[in-house]
């Protein structure tokens, strides 16, 4: 595989970088409009087996590796790869500028594939305004504050993992029924009153079911935003092509920071708790104790994948806001500012509207 290092292409007419454009899905030359195809294929997006491949003592498994150069920025230590000898890197998560920057050779698990970006630069500074100016609270000088220049398209890291899951499970399922019952009724007599009890019955039996694409973000850089990110990467990712580094050319792209056997047993946990899940509501009734799920996973598969997001960080009234765009489907996700102006107002206008009934209902 071509190393990404001075990965160059350059424009057959005039000689400037090309570079993958997202409108025109292949390389284009912004300097003559020059145009260059890159093959979408599906051959070499195969699974790799996590069997033979240690997850406890982190033992690399058998994948293709690439060597990569990948440059830590100073001041946030993300790690993104470097396409060529460029004299400055603006780190495309806190917006460094770094001059002359250090780059280190890294031996990487190669990625299966790549989504390459669909959502432009003018197209996600178009979601994100009509985002901001969806929300009735937010600051009315907020959309004009939406600075292009604080949106970065990268690849994002993720792992995703295949597994089919076999599961035994055994419980009691309770059913309620209800009984008559005689108790006091104050005046020295009884009456009848109904009263709720629960009918056990053990049950057991098996579950299976196979584990498609379960995604995990491999980014250390975002993991503190989770959610957020959970939100905007609802990826479509029939539209996974094989990674070619030319996807790459014009965009930044972050290494992997939190590896496979961390992201493996994530994976894990997430398919045994949806095993439980998928146990419990097979064993029924109205209440249940006592359930116990033993699980099997087996012909356990991984792909490493790039996705496209578009990050912003934008400064309002001296706070950090961040907000994501997918890079293939245009979602947004993130926290809007709200003005304390326009929440003062809907607050006061809520406390008018109590007082106003309060009166009504005096009269
Ligand atoms: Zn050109
Ligand atoms: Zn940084």
């Amino acid at each position: 595989m071509l190393s990404t290092d001075l990965f160059r292409v350059p424009c057959p007419t005039c000689g400037s970088q090309m570079r993958f454009s997202p409108e025109k899905q292949q390389l284009s030359c912004d300097h003559c409009g020059n145009t260059q195809a890159i093959p979408f294929t599906k051959n070499k997006l195969e699974e790799r087996p996590l069997h033979g491949y240690q997850v406890e003592n982190q033992q690399l498994p058998n994948a293709p590796m690439e060597e990569k150069r990948v440059f830590e920025c100073p001041n946030c230590g993300a790690r993104t790869t470097v396409n060529a000898d460029l004299p400055t890197i603006t780190c495309a998560f806190c917006g460094t500028k770094n001059v002359n920057p250090e780059a280190k050779n890294t031996r990487l698990i190669e990625p299966a594939g790549v989504l390459p970006f669909r959502i432009s630069r003018e197209q996600a500074i178009e979601r994100f305004k009509s985002w901001v100016g969806d929300d009735l609270l937010a600051p009315s000088d907020l959309k004009a504050g939406a600075r292009p220049d604080n949106f970065r398209g990268i690849y994002i890291p993720f792992w995703t993992f295949d597994a089919q899951a076999y599961s035994n499970w055994q419980g009691e399922a309770g059913f309620y029924y209800n009984v008559t019952i005689q108790v006091p009724d104050g005046k020295g007599g009884t009456m009848n009153q109904q009263e709720q009890r629960v009918r056990w019955e053990p049950r057991s039996g098996s579950h299976s079911s196979f584990y498609d694409d379960i995604l995990i973000m491999a980014s250390k850089q975002l993991a503190g935003q989770e959610g957020t990110v959970a939100e905007a990467s609802s990826y479509n990712l029939t539209d996974v092509v094989d990674y070619d580094p030319r996807f790459l050319l014009g965009w930044d792209a972050e290494v992997y920071s939190i590896d496979l056997s961390d992201s493996a047993r994530r994976a894990e946990s997430t398919i045994r708790a949806r095993e439980e899940n998928a146990c419990a509501s097979e064993l029924g009734g109205n209440v249940q104790r006592g359930l116990r799920v033993s699980t099997q996973l087996s012909n356990q598969t991984f792909k490493h994948i790039l996705l496209p997001l578009w990050i912003c960080a934008y400064v309002y009234n001296g706070k950090a806001y961040q907000f994501l765009v997918n890079g293939q489907t245009g979602r947004i996700a993130g926290e809007r500012p709200k003005s304390a102006w326009k929440i003062a107002l809907l607050v006061i206008g809520f406390i008018l509207l109590v007082l106003f009934f309060y009166a009504i209902s005096k009269k």
